[in-house]
């Protein structure tokens, strides 16, 4: 008899303990109260210009490529640092990646951001699965948005990869919620928000990358995190302390992808 008040006495401690803690946690994630419905003007965010057409830019973007730079050397280079050896055709405003031409990075460095771009897959298509129309997009250079032809008339019958391998899959570690791919030479668009993995001073990590993807408009990625850095049959991918910002990278696997239309928008913790 006695064993079981205590039990129950130990019990209602925990639940005390537990409740206390939810509720302060909830707490810690409200505004203070002194700031709500605050009329001052230091709290307004900033007055931008949107624009009707998505392919253009808003006023607080970044452009990172918009067809005019025939040497694409003002805001990329290669991943060793040289000058970019991808096609320009600044008549069509694209880009388009050379066979052996590598990987291009940005010259900026980006955290937390909005990436808006446009890409098209080889037409007529050639190769199969992983081969076909593949490139990717990868946030701090390790985080992969995939780029793939991923476009089937036939359920797939004509045209498989690996689930999370296709396109706007994370790689390796997230398949998209629907297969949204247009033709090979359709131009296409993935609108990114991208939030940076953060690291304690000792360089453990305190919260994971995670991405939201818009392909051609719709969501296939919803706030989803990244395990860790992109890699082939990576099965246990582990995150290593790395700078707030650093550059994007479009990676050549090959194939003559096109891009056209990259902006982006920095966007700040909140
Ligand atoms: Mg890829």
């Amino acid at each position: 008899m006695k064993d079981k008040s205590m039990v129950m006495r130990i019990g209602v401690c925990l639940l005390s303990v537990g409740l206390v803690f939810a509720i302060s946690s909830y707490a810690g994630r409200r505004p203070p109260y002194e700031t709500v419905h605050d009329m001052d003007p230091a709290l307004l965010p900033p007055v931008i210009t949107p624009e009707d057409d998505p392919a253009k830019a808003p006023s607080d973007a970044i452009v990172l490529f918009d067809g005019k730079d025939k040497t694409l050397k003002a805001e990329w280079v290669t991943g060793r640092d040289n000058p970019p050896k991808w096609k320009v055709d600044t008549e069509k405003g694209y880009m388009e990646i050379v066979k052996k031409g590598g990987g291009i990075r940005t010259k900026k460095s980006f955290g937390n951001c909005q990436l808006h771009i446009e890409w098209a897959s080889p037409k007529p298509p050639t190769g199969k699965s992983q081969g076909r129309g593949n490139s990717g997009i990868y946030f701090m250079g390790k985080y992969e948005v995939q780029i793939l032809d991923s476009y089937t008339e036939d359920n797939y019958k004509d045209n498989r990869t690996y689930a999370d391998g296709q396109a706007a899959a994370l790689y390796g570690q997230y398949p998209p919620i629907v297969n949204a791919c247009r033709k090979p030479g359709e131009w296409q668009t993935y609108d990114i928000s991208f939030l940076a993995p953060k690291f304690d001073k000792d360089g453990k990590l305190v919260r994971r990358a995670r991405v939201t993807v818009w392909h051609n408009g719709l969501t296939v990625q919803n706030n989803v995190e990244y395990w860790g850095p992109s890699g082939h049959k990576k099965k246990n991918p582990q995150y290593r302390r790395h700078e707030e910002k650093l550059p994007i990278s479009l990676q050549d696997h090959g194939n003559p992808v096109r891009f056209r239309n990259i902006w982006i928008r920095e966007l700040p913790e909140q």
